[in-house]
């Protein structure tokens, strides 16, 4: 294996089991290993730390697949990880056969690069590192192995991979061919998904916990969803009592689907779909004097890099502030962020500027996450990303 020196002290994260290594900290640059290639980590007395992944064309030039230097990165480790990951989705009573899940989370099932999202007994993969990308085939193999799984299909284009010099890829790559229409149930409530086309890998996950809980407080009300997708939130209101849903989403397709998935579930006749700028709409529905007794609000990424976190943050409050002042008193606001640079208090403290702004008193009564298959590793905080509050008006 090719030895990789860090500079003096820049070992430190990695003594805490952080497994990235950021082109800064690393003595051979430009070291002659290939892409991917499994690299020993020393310090600068030369002494073994870590088993990595070398990354030649990224910022982030080594992922750590092990902190035991003596580590073999084989086929046998990759299927030990992925019978790891198993067992918790197993544990965690997500393993059903007709149901869903994220099965691999990358870092925080000691795979860098590599998320498996199970769609009823389909695996949707994405490779997102050159590591991950050297071990394709084999990984594919080990997750055919895999008593619950019957298809795997590739989902590498996230744009994380331009990073990485690695080329958007999608397609079959093992087992049983997708079939034409893909469902799952979860809590009762059944979703078709779209594994090749639909965003991310198909169906938000992340989201699961926080479904349940929308559904929990919906019964009776008058729900506005923004950025409702497939129809995730709308279905869980509907399930929950609602009575009327009002989903908003710029992709007419995700709209087509919510549609299928309303109907899947034999709602019909109290929910409208529009296909706008949530943005414009909302100001819209403030200048119409319509009013909701809840409001959610779950943007995309709107922090996607350092360069953004102002615009981001303004453009959070925005929401907010038009989610408030559409409540009827007692109304409850559900707001989301995905953006990984946005963490609690700041999140809190944007929606905190924007009650003030709207003018309405509102305290927090629920804190969303994202779902325990997503977990955070206790040493990677950035495995933490998905949050949300659950506000109640005066
Ligand atoms: N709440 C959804 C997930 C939301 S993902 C669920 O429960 O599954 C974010 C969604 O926002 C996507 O469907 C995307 O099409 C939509 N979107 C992005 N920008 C938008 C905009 N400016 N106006 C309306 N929808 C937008």
């Amino acid at each position: 294996m090719i030895r990789i020196h860090l500079l003096p002290g820049r070992e430190k994260s990695l003594l805490r089991h952080h497994p990235w290594i950021f082109d800064g900290a690393v003595k051979e640059k430009n070291a002659p290993a290939e892409p991917g290639e499994t690299v020993l980590v020393c310090n600068h007395q030369d002494e073994p730390l870590a088993a990595g992944a070398w990354s030649p064309a990224s910022q982030l030039r080594i992922r750590v697949w092990s902190f035991d230097p003596e580590a073999v990165i084989d086929r046998e480790f990759f299927r030990a990880r992925i019978v790891q990951a198993a067992a918790l989705r197993k544990e965690l009573g997500f393993l059903r056969p007709d149901g869903g899940c994220r099965l691999i989370y990358s870092e925080s099932d000691g795979l860098p690069g590599v998320t498996v999202d199970l769609y009823a007994g389909f695996a949707a993969v994405q490779f997102l590192s050159a590591g991950a990308e050297r071990f394709r085939q084999v990984i594919t193999e080990l997750l055919l192995e895999q008593p619950f799984i019957r298809g795997v299909f590739e989902r590498s284009d996230a744009a994380v991979r331009q990073k990485e010099a690695l080329p958007a890829r999608t397609g079959h790559l093992g087992g049983e061919e997708l079939p034409d229409s893909l469902q799952i149930v979860e809590d009762g409530l059944t979703f078709e998904t779209d594994l090749c086309e639909g965003q991310k890998t198909g169906f938000y996950f992340d989201l699961r916990t926080a479904r349940q809980k929308i559904r929990q407080i919906s019964g009776g009300k008058k729900v506005l969803n923004m950025f409702s997708y497939t129809g995730g939130f709308a279905c869980a209101a509907l399930a929950g009592g609602a009575e009327s849903v009002l989903n908003a989403d710029s992709s007419a397709p995700a709209l087509e689907q919510c549609r299928k998935n309303l109907s899947l579930n034999g709602f019909s006749g109290n929910y409208e779909n529009i296909c706008a700028d949530v943005f414009q709409l909302l100001r819209q529905l403030e200048r119409s004097g319509e009013k909701f007794d809840l409001v959610i609000l779950d943007p995309p990424k709107l922090i996607p890099n350092k360069a953004a976190v102002m615009r981001g943050c303004r453009a959070y409050q925005d929401l907010a502030r038009i989610g408030f002042k559409l409540l009827n008193p007692g109304g409850m606001l559900a707001n989301f962020s995905c953006s990984g640079a946005m963490d609690m208090p700041l999140f809190q403290k944007i929606t905190a500027d924007a009650a003030l702004q709207a003018g309405r008193r509102a305290g927090i009564i629920h804190r969303f996450e994202q779902s325990p298959d997503h977990p955070t590793l206790l040493t990677v905080p950035e495995t933490f990303y998905l949050k949300g509050l659950l506000s109640i008006t005066a």
